[in-house]
């Protein structure tokens, strides 16, 4: 972004504008072309977000009352660009640790693959009830939950969990992290290997050539 944060902070955004109409199909399955849009710290509900528009620069200010940051978004060639400009970025696993009261129930809303491929596979499975323990970081799946079903505990994806209490706190802070990790998580698995293939580029890989 050619501006500065303290550019941005000055700024006007107050010019009128429409929202684009989403193009996506509503898609069941909800994977990454049908996530919702939605606060880039918190995952809170997009509509929830009070929006601001800069005509000239065509960029969005956003503010969310739920976590009390701010940022602004520019389309770019490659994506949109975003701005933190009060707040900072989460760490999930941190923050449920401390938010979330345990233990709470839920209903297993994915199963792993696992379930498919194993012939005694007596792990959690879709619509299973279970008790969350606990939640802790996971390198791999951004946040891992240790359940229990019956007696037996497990480690399940905690967005694959929904809180049977609806009404509950628990209920709003997974639901918010679930929309924030489909929309804007990259897992550290992926960013390593990512970074690992980057490195891989320069270094001329031996690899390539077994034959
Ligand atoms: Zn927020």
């Amino acid at each position: 972004m050619k501006f500065t944060k303290e550019e941005l902070s000055k700024m006007d955004f107050n010019d009128p504008f429409e929202l684009e109409e989403s193009d996506e199909e509503e898609d069941e399955d909800e994977d990454e072309e049908g996530s919702e849009d939605c606060c880039i710290v918190c995952g809170n509900i997009f509509t929830n977000l009070k929006i601001g528009y800069n005509a000239k620069e065509e960029m969005f200010r956003y503010e969310c009352a739920n976590c009390d940051s701010v940022y602004v978004a520019k389309g770019t060639q490659t994506g949109v660009e975003m701005i933190l400009l009060k707040g900072e970025h989460r760490n999930w696993p941190d923050y449920l640790m401390e938010k979330l009261k345990f233990p709470f129930d839920v209903v297993i809303t994915e199963e792993s693959d696992k379930a498919f491929f194993i012939d005694d596979y007596d792990g959690p499975r879709r619509w299973n009830k279970a008790k969350v323990l606990d939640v802790f970081y996971s390198f791999k799946y951004g946040v891992e939950a240790l359940i229990r079903i019956g007696r037996k505990k497990h480690l399940h994806i905690l967005a694959w969990v929904e809180v049977a209490d609806g009404n509950s706190s628990n209920y709003i802070e997974v639901e918010n992290y679930k929309r924030w990790r489909e929309r804007h998580w990259l897992s550290d698995y992926v960013a390593a290997v990512i970074d690992a293939f980057g490195k891989g580029d320069d270094s001329n890989d031996e690899d390539d050539e077994d034959e």
